[in-house]
């Protein structure tokens, strides 16, 4: 399938499976280098970084923890305007070595809410670890420590990632034709 159909947008594969996952392997040793000593919790966001998160905890042998939460946005009063809120996070994070898994970081500005509201409470370290970062779309400043696959601002879809809440199924990421 190299390409599909999405209601009325079409797309082209953009990253195959297994391109995927040989790129999840090698950011699976990185992380592991790095944190295997730390006893590290990670809070994945969903709904995006299902498959991500999946495939990466398969590949890290050693002590962990996974905590799934989610961020919603809403339309706030006028004078409040978009107002976040971090849901499912039901457990303490203080001391704690925290590595948040993302789908794709975009404005980066959904990550730089959820990094100030962790960081209220204390933990050790945070760290950020994204399969896809746009650099060019970046509008504040994030560090972003773990990286599978830095792209162009084009739409994806297509390994977590949804168009219209399809598409979240696919096993390859497709990008807007
Ligand atoms: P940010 O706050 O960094 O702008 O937004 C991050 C979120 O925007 C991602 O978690 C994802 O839900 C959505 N997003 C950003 N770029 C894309 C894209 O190319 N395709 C899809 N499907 N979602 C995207
Ligand atoms: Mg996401």
């Amino acid at each position: 399938m190299n390409s599909i159909q999405i209601k009325d947008k079409s797309f082209d594969i953009f990253i195959n499976e297994s391109k995927i996952l040989a790129r999840i392997k090698e950011m699976a040793m990185q992380i592991t280098s790095e944190m295997k000593d730390k006893n590290p919790l990670f809070i994945a966001v969903l709904n995006g970084s299902f498959m991500f998160t999946s495939d990466l905890m398969k590949e890290l042998n050693f002590l962990c923890e996974l905590q799934f939460i989610k961020v919603s946005s809403y339309a706030g009063t006028q004078s409040t305007g978009k107002v976040q809120e971090v849901f499912g996070l039901n457990q303490p994070i203080a001391g704690r070595n925290v590595v948040i898994l993302e789908d794709i970081i975009d404005s980066g500005l959904t990550l730089q809410f959820l990094g100030q509201e962790l960081q209220k409470q204390n933990p050790a370290s945070i760290q950020i670890c994204s399969l896809l970062l746009k650099p060019d779309a970046l509008k504040v400043n994030l560090d972003v420590h773990f990286v599978g696959f830095e792209v162009s601002n084009e739409f994806l879809v297509g390994y977590g990632l949804d168009y219209d809440g399809l598409g979240r199924n696919l096993k390859h990421i497709y990008q807007l034709a």
